[in-house]
Parts: structure tokens; sequence; C-alpha cells
């Protein structure tokens, strides 16, 4: 079994778990918020690594206006 809570350096790359979840976060927040800017911290329901979401305006949707 690994350890992932072993290493708690700083890390500079996201794994592919959070990247995931960060991106439905950010995805929620751009179909659900109104108001920005908008800062959670959600833990990643994989590895538990909680991930900063930072969304300081809105969005501006290139497809539709
Ligand atoms: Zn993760």
């Amino acid at each position: 079994m690994a350890k992932a809570s072993e290493r708690k350096g700083l890390r500079t790359d996201e794994r592919e778990c959070c990247a995931a979840e960060r991106k439905r976060q950010l995805d929620s927040i751009r179909l659900n918020f109104v108001t920005f800017p908008v800062i959670r911290s959600v833990p990643c329901p994989v590895c538990k690594m909680v991930l900063k979401i930072r969304v300081y305006e809105r969005p501006t949707a290139d497809a539709t206006a």
C-alpha cells in the first residue's frame, strides 16, 4: 500500500485526480456562481489533497456571449 500522505513537500505538478476535480469545481462555479471572486478549498475525493479553487472574475465564455 502506498502512503499518499507521506510526502508533504511543495508540489509543482498536480495529480490527475486533482486536476480532474479542479476542472469539475471550476465548471461548477462557472455554471452556478454569479458573484466573483469565488475562493474555495475543496478536498480531492481521491487523494484528499486540499485544492485551492480560485476564480477571480466571471469567466468570459467564448462560445456563448
Ligand atoms: Zn487528487
